[in-house]
């Protein structure tokens, strides 16, 4: 049987935003095939050359791409009328990414797919992320972060002065030896602060409002520079995009994921991650204070500043990404009775650029009664 393009067959469209698949009819033309997405308003003949799609094979179904970003794909299921016609179509040439990357990487990546496939399909895509971000070089990622900040920040107002003297306070503090760590203060009275893949750290100025002590500052920065370090920000982005993202890592196709992930970059304002990962950056976070010569106490410290301003005032997206429990503070006590020392106190520079911050961004008085 040829198809033509009088015979339209509904298939499973993935779109390339929404995480559903979209019903729509496929049809098959010399060199190049096209979709009707019945689920739009005003649905179109949409057309793709053949030349430009790709297919990868997983258990009992194909991914097609229809793009070489690989944004969008057909879910075909071996079963389906087109399963067949479709892919061969698409020539086994562009199908050979596989072997290609095999020969190139061996082995060990041969097992990595193995397990990630497996991991995809039987235990689900949310454990996946973890392993996947392995795959993804640090200068790609850091390249994604720079467009990230770009896209975030385009309607915030970023407060140059504020980071200028943030950049003073830690021009001795040393947060990452894998990353470019960039601190940017945004005037914006929401208690906030979140890190980026590859570097950008953005503390809200209503976050600064709440500190009295710079080794709160210390605190927060390390905290967030362990996100980045420990690629917490990449993993939670990659968990928040549909799965089949994560295919398009093991092609190597990195423009493709960059893309999708800055198209998600919105996610990373109200972040939250798991209580193991938040554990993680509040004891690495102490550690970073540490190896600074700054007390870790003020890791405690931020905490119970944050919790005792809580009924104040109703800007706490900080405090919802990072609910501050009890578990929090006891554990960043106990690490700071195992590691008693002595710590270095502010250069004079410092001290002037810590006290210029909070002149610029005093304490609220307590609406407390
Ligand atoms: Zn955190």
């Amino acid at each position: 049987m040829t198809i033509d393009a009088t015979t339209r067959i509904a298939c499973a469209y993935y779109n390339g935003s929404a995480a559903t698949p979209h019903n729509v009819e496929v049809s098959l033309y010399g060199d190049a095939l096209s979709i009707v997405d019945l689920e739009s308003e005003n649905p179109k003949e949409i057309y793709f050359p053949y030349s430009q799609c790709r297919y990868v094979k997983l258990e009992e179904q194909a991914f097609v791409y229809l793009q070489p970003s690989f944004a969008s794909y057909l879910v075909v299921p071996v079963q389906h009328p087109l399963y067949l016609q479709l892919l061969s179509k698409i020539s086994s040439e562009q199908t050979s990414w596989f072997q290609k990357l095999y020969k190139k990487n061996g082995i060990a990546l041969l097992f990595a797919f193995l397990i990630a496939a497996a991991a995809l399909l039987f235990i689900g895509y949310k454990t996946v992320p973890p392993l996947l971000v392995k795959f993804i070089p640090v200068q790609e990622e850091i390249k994604w972060g720079n467009q990230f900040y770009e896209s975030i920040l385009s309607d915030k107002e970023i407060d140059s002065s504020a980071t200028e003297l943030v950049k003073k306070i830690t021009e001795h503090y040393s947060m990452s030896t894998q990353y470019p760590i960039q601190v940017s203060v945004v005037n914006d009275t929401t208690v906030n602060a979140f890190a980026m893949p590859g570097g950008h750290i953005v503390i809200y100025s209503g976050i600064i409002c709440t500190m009295k002590h710079p080794d709160e500052l210390f605190a927060l920065l390390g905290h967030e520079a362990t996100h980045v370090n420990q690629r917490h920000s990449l993993q939670m982005m990659l968990t928040n995009i549909t799965s089949s993202y994560l295919l398009s890592i093991l092609t190597s196709d990195f423009n493709g994921l960059g893309s999708t992930l800055i198209g998600n970059a919105e996610l990373l304002r109200e972040l939250g991650y798991s209580r193991k990962l938040e554990a993680e950056a509040d004891w690495k976070g102490q550690e970073i204070m540490i190896q600074n010569k700054v007390n870790p106490a003020g890791m405690t410290q931020l905490m119970e500043a944050l919790q005792a301003a809580y009924s104040d005032n109703g800007n706490w997206s900080f405090l919802r990404s990072h609910p501050v429990t009890k578990d929090r503070i006891s554990e960043s006590k106990k690490f700071s009775q195992q590691h008693v020392g002595s710590f270095d106190s502010l250069q004079a520079e410092q001290q002037t650029a810590w006290e210029a911050l909070k002149k610029l961004y005093p304490e609220k008085p307590s609406s407390k009664k």
